[in-house]
């Protein structure tokens, strides 16, 4: 299947899981996560219509964004970022899904206020409590999103998770729905630099479930490109 059957294919799918929640298909945005995929191939994913790209390397957004990869949709990045990377990302992209820890909040926010703009991003969040994972807790992200007036670089747009590892269709279930929770409680609050419009939550494995439990944006790899070949 090429890349845009394989979209088209995924649109389909988006749109049934949307309606067999009772929703609008159109509030769900999907993300093609790009990593290993080289320039042309990310340019026939925007050509075969995904709302926008998200990115995981630093090193993969500078190499593909000159490139013209992106050119006609917006790039996130959804990786790990290391604080000594964040003037390569900050103002390059239009959101950073990936905000995982404070260290790195206060490192964008220096970064945005250098530039002189507003830096839009999620913040992540660790809800299956997992260890060895980056991302707020539910109740260190609650925290922060009623902080976010000190920080005025930049604007708290929505949340994003990646839940364990499951097992069996359906364990994520409640991850996604504690997520929702959560988004909502924010949403419903009058913030300084909070305009809560994402929850980003949902991949290739599992993006009907997320959707079934409220995900406004889908980051989806595998479905689009096929497997990844990462080098030996
Ligand atoms: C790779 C990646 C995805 C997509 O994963 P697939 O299972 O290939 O769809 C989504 N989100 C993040 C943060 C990723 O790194």
């Amino acid at each position: 299947m090429s890349i845009a059957e394989n979209v088209a294919a995924i649109r389909a799918r988006m749109d049934a899981a949307a309606r067999a929640a009772g929703r609008d298909p159109a509030e769900i945005l999907l993300c093609a996560a790009t990593k290993m995929n080289d320039a042309d191939r990310v340019k026939e994913a925007v050509a075969a219509g995904v709302d926008c790209c998200g990115e995981n390397r630093v090193q993969e957004l500078v190499l593909k964004q000159p490139l013209g990869a992106y050119e006609g949709r917006p790039v996130h990045f959804i990786g790990h970022l290391q604080t000594n990377k964040v003037n390569k990302v900050v103002g390059k992209v239009a959101l950073i899904q990936s905000v995982d820890r404070q260290e790195l909040l206060e490192a964008v926010n220096k970064a945005a206020l250098r530039l002189g703009l507003v830096q839009d991003i999620l913040l992540e969040v660790n809800i299956g409590e997992e260890p060895q994972k980056g991302g707020f807790t539910p109740e260190q992200t609650l925290a922060l999103a009623a902080r976010m007036g000190a920080w005025p670089g930049l604007r708290l747009r929505g949340l994003m998770a990646i839940p364990p590892i499951s097992e069996k269709k359906g364990d994520n279930c409640k991850y996604f729905a504690k997520m929702r929770n959560l988004y909502i409680d924010i949403a419903g609050k009058k913030y300084d630099n909070v305009s809560m419009v994402c929850l980003s939550m949902g991949m290739s494995d599992d993006f009907e479930d997320a959707i079934a439990e409220g995900s406004t944006m889908i980051r989806v790899g595998t479905a689009i490109f096929g497997a990844r070949h990462y080098p030996a």
